[in-house]
């Protein structure tokens, strides 16, 4: 493994985190596609003051590192978010935009060099600040009704190998029905999950949460139809994200016994 090679790249696009004593701590990570025709221009457009919006680091696809704001300042990349009961999710995050076309301008897979890059930020980036797994999330799980990165190919089950976010293992004697339809307990069911795992869950947008939850942890199909297939997916996941919150817990009791 070699060392982050990080070029700075200063934005205007930043603020305060807050001032003493309503400083929340950061505990989240958010990865984004820059969705521009190139890495230039995505650049140019993180550091245009008139654009507004920003991110801490940008990857471009041969591995290279931006720094563009410091951590300690909050970066503009969430915009109208909602996670886990929680919203104004840029003060309590770290931004990372993944350089990739996106689907405006030719989704394409993200380069293993690239992948490696962004593994290694965003180990770092873990090693330095309290973000529980459960707190890795992509853009769209937060903003599932403006926004679709980092998309269907990012590679998370790779992260979540390097101990960067969950991946829902199976669960033994969950019943599969691929591609079948569910029953109405079945889907109240589901849709508690999918409220439990962090997503933002009401009347009217449950297929557009569940399209954004079928994105990132079941890529091959993601149209918000809840199939028995989705369905156990829910459930491995909540079980995992109530797995990493009994962790986190039990250690903060440890250290504060
Ligand atoms: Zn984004």
């Amino acid at each position: 493994m070699t060392a982050l090679d990080i070029r700075e790249r200063p934005s205007p696009n930043h603020d305060s985190r807050g001032e003493p004593p309503h400083v929340r701590p950061i505990n989240m990570l958010v990865l984004h596609y820059t969705g521009m025709p190139s890495a230039a221009a995505a650049l140019d457009r993180l550091c245009d003051p008139a654009a507004r919006v920003s991110a801490h680091y940008m990857v471009e696809e041969d591995g290279v590192v931006w720094r563009l704001v410091p951590e300690a300042r909050r970066a503009f990349h969430a915009g109208v978010s909602f996670w886990q009961g929680e919203r104004d999710l840029n003060f309590v995050s770290i931004g990372v935009e993944i350089v990739n076309p996106g689907h405006e301008w030719g989704y394409r897979p993200f380069p293993p060099t690239q992948m490696a890059a962004v593994e290694r930020l965003c180990r770092d980036i873990l090693s330095r600040h309290r973000i529980p797994p459960y707190r890795v999330v992509g853009h769209s799980d937060i903003a599932p009704d403006r926004k679709a990165d980092p998309g269907e190919l990012f590679d998370w089950p790779r992260l979540a190998r390097a101990g960067i976010g969950l991946w829902p293992l199976p669960a033994p004697g969950l019943a599969r029905r691929r591609g079948r339809g569910v029953g109405v307990i079945e889907r109240a069911g589901a849709l508690a999950d999918l409220a439990r795992i962090g997503y933002g869950v009401s009347i009217g947008t449950e297929e557009v949460a569940l399209a954004a939850f079928q994105r990132r942890f079941r890529p091959e199909r993601w149209d918000g139809r809840l199939d028995g297939e989705t369905s156990g997916r829910l459930t491995e996941m909540r079980m995992a994200v109530e797995a990493a919150q009994a962790a986190e817990t039990q250690r903060r009791r440890t250290r504060f016994n």
